[in-house]
């Protein structure tokens, strides 16, 4: 399972979408997939799968705990 990020289309900006999804049935099929609020652009559009990255759950789950000594 992956962490969704979009970029809008308008600004360039990518957007945590609050989802997770596996990225291979994901992409599976290209075109819009979410209509949200954007507030890069202020306003709601669609977002579009090709448009999209995806970050891996275990890096946003598990904190950096090193320590310089
Ligand atoms: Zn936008």
């Amino acid at each position: 399972m992956a962490q969704v990020i979009t970029k809008c289309r308008l600004t360039g900006h990518y957007m945590f979408m609050g989802m997770d999804i596996d990225p291979k049935e994901f992409t599976g099929s290209p075109g819009p997939f979410a209509r949200k609020y954007c507030p890069f652009c202020a306003c709601e559009h669609v977002w579009y799968k090709e448009d999209t990255k995806f970050l891996a759950a275990k890096s946003v789950t598990r904190p950096k705990v090193q320590q310089a000594s």
